[in-house]
């Protein structure tokens, strides 16, 4: 070991009073509705929504049938002739900024709802998922009328839309995952059938009333509620031109495999299992609080999370110990409480997920570390953990959790760094700690990953493209490369 590590210190000399974010003001009705045709409709087949750090039950929440799906998809058919492709990109950007600034002006409202569907932090909704889905949706308005400059050299007319995209998005951020996907569709020109998923409905019914108020032409957005079978049902709607889809490599390959030999165009952002890299002449701090928020961000329910952590031999015993001071820093409870880092797991079936693979991390001989904190007696918790010792090729350090579980392997080479980063069916983010900034190029040049961050980790700009390589998917999210996938550029 390189150095004697010391004592550090986080300001964590008293403890917080509780901060809570008062949902007094939210309001929501008792059974949720789809969107279809610019309208609430009531639908069936309810089921329950769960506020994952109470376990109660906040609202009820329709299952859209085949039905119902074909007539979602009709009416973003009939607003895409009738109303939407044939107007000026100019005049699209006009209500795409409108719902940027409509989402801005209930921003506080959004980010409770997020909180206590989702189970992340207020904090995180308030500081991350909410200003970047307006954030997108200002992006977009402002490509609406620049098609053209975007992709010269197609004539007259430029680009052209595709048609009717269907989307379907996970849990992990709902509002966010609505904005990455809803915007750029809208801004080529396409109108949209979009799935919440079924944990998290509340952020997406409450995106329906801003897009009616916003005064958005029927059809132009439609957003339906539902199960797998419901998404299911968008995919294989033959007036479908396009899916877009966030979640599981299980479930895109699903995906794939019932749209091939179709003419639909797809995108698929599936899962990962992001190596963060720490070279030994990093800041190793700085490093510290990266590795924090690339694995304890949002619980873990990050695709792309730092969830492989790659330390340079010589000083891992550096950065485990202060990993281990830094993690029982971490407030872990109540999410509506503004002190909270961590929240709670979205789901009882998700915590059951990272119980059996933390298991598994034991059973294959891991040392496991916790933060010590109480976790609170009812809803879904997890404490905040990492594992050293790890093997490359156990199931922890390949598999995704999708939880606050930290895998930590070591490498003595840049070229060990590499290969071991590289040695996983996934490939959407990776980190790179280093003092050096050619070491960050050359390693960014090595690594298969769709993002790279340097000396940061889970950062997000709406003007910067996202997605993966791999098993992780393909296509991209964001910036100019983000509307290719809802353009025709054949002409
Ligand atoms: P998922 O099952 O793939 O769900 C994603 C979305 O697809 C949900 O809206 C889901 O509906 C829907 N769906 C499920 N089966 C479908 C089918 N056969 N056809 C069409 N749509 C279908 O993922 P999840 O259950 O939310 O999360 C599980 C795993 O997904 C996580 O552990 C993580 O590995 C991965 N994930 C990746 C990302 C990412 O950004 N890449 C984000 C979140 C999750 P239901 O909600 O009803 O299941
Ligand atoms: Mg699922």
């Amino acid at each position: 070991m390189s150095q004697k590590p010391v004592d550090l210190l986080f300001g964590d000399l008293w403890s917080y009073a509780p901060a809570p974010e008062s949902p007094s003001h939210v309001k929501y009705p008792k059974q949720l509705s789809h969107f279809i045709g610019g309208q609430f409709e009531p639908g069936d087949n309810f089921f329950p929504v769960i506020n994952p750090a109470t376990e109660e039950v906040l609202t009820e929440c329709p299952a859209a049938d085949a039905a119902t799906v074909d007539r979602a998809v009709k009416a973003a058919r009939t607003a895409y002739e009738k109303y939407w492709r044939p107007m000026p990109g100019r005049e699209r950007a006009k209500y795409l900024h409108r719902i940027a600034r409509m989402i801005q002006e209930k921003a506080r409202e959004l980010a409770i709802l997020e909180s206590m569907n989702g189970g992340k932090p207020i904090r995180e909704a308030r500081d991350v998922d909410v200003p970047l889905a307006a954030a997108h949706f200002s992006y977009y308005a402002g490509w609406a009328d620049k098609l053209k400059y975007a992709f010269p050299g197609l004539g007259l007319d430029g680009p052209q839309p595709l048609g009717v995209a269907g989307q379907i998005i996970p849990w992990n951020f709902p509002l966010l995952m609505a904005a990455w996907k809803i915007a750029p569709a809208l801004a080529t020109g396409n109108t949209v059938v979009l799935k919440a998923a079924e944990t998290t409905p509340l952020t997406c019914w409450k995106l329906a009333e801003i897009i009616q108020e916003a005064d958005l032409p029927p059809g132009v957005v439609n957003i339906i509620h539902g199960f797998g079978a419901t998404g299911a049902a968008l995919v294989n709607h033959p007036d479908v031109n396009k899916i877009a889809f966030t979640g599981s490599t299980e479930v895109g390959k699903i995906i794939q495999r019932s749209i091939a030999g179709t003419k639909k165009k797809l995108t698929l952002e599936l899962g990962g299992k992001g190596a963060n890299i720490i070279f030994e002449d990093a800041a190793i701090d700085q490093a510290v609080e990266g590795i924090v928020n690339g694995i304890w961000f949002n619980q873990g329910h990050v695709c792309c999370a730092g969830s492989r952590l790659l330390v340079e031999e010589s000083v891992v015993d550096q950065v485990i110990l202060k990993l281990q001071q830094r993690m029982e820093t971490l407030v872990v409870g109540d999410p509506l409480d503004k002190n909270t880092d961590i929240g709670a797991i979205n789901s009882r079936a998700q915590l059951d997920t990272i119980n059996e693979l933390v298991q598994a991390g034991l059973d294959e001989g891991g040392i496991m570390h916790q933060s010590p904190c109480k976790l609170p007696e009812k809803g879904f918790f997890f404490r905040p953990t990492f594992f050293s010792g790890v093997t490359p090729s156990s199931r922890i350090a390949q598999e995704e959790i999708f939880g606050p579980v930290l895998a930590i392997l070591t490498f003595r080479t840049p070229a060990e760094a590499i290969e071991k980063a590289n040695n996983t069916p996934y490939g959407l983010s990776a980190g790179i700690w280093t003092d050096k900034g050619a070491k960050i190029f050359a390693m960014a040049s090595a690594l298969k990953a769709g993002v790279i961050w340097g000396n940061t980790f889970n950062k997000f700009d709406p003007t910067s493209p996202f997605g993966g390589y791999k098993e992780s998917g393909f296509g991209r999210e964001g910036g100019r490369h983000g509307l290719l996938p809802y353009l025709d550029l054949q002409g």
